[in-house]
């Protein structure tokens, strides 16, 4: 259901010639972190701390995506799929720590990026770079 709505979607929205940030480039920290395997402080954090997890570092470290720290935002800031995606990180993390087990989240996460918010980030990069 969900695959089949994502396919629609990715069929009416996105630009074949635009090139897609990869999870490098979204989270450097995180997949840096996760591909030479994270310690248990690392887990922790993925458990616990959606504002410090790889989806929050898309989002700048921010919480925005989150809906502990600006609950009241989020229908305005925030995006539940990303809300859904920290959890997810903060389960698997809860059982798994290979690169391997997060890489189909990593993707989808990827995804969901490039889709929706690849203009927030590029945001922000060309605001650092302008500095
Ligand atoms: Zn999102």
């Amino acid at each position: 259901m969900v695959k089949l709505e994502f396919l629609k979607r990715t069929q009416t929205e996105s630009q074949p010639l635009e090139s897609e940030l990869s999870f490098e480039e979204i989270c450097p920290i995180w997949s840096k972190k996760l591909r030479n395997g994270i310690d248990e402080i690392d887990r922790m954090t993925l458990v616990k701390d959606s504002k410090y997890c790889a989806v929050g570092e898309a989002w700048g470290f921010t919480g925005k995506q989150t809906g502990y720290y600006v609950a009241p935002l989020i229908p305005i800031v925030g995006c539940w799929t990303c809300i859904r995606y920290g959890q997810k990180f903060s389960k698997t993390a809860r059982e798994k720590k290979s690169y391997s087990d997060f890489e189909p989240l990593i993707s989808d996460f990827v995804r969901h990026w490039n889709q929706r918010h690849k203009k927030i980030k590029k945001t922000r990069l060309d605001s650092i770079l302008a500095r």
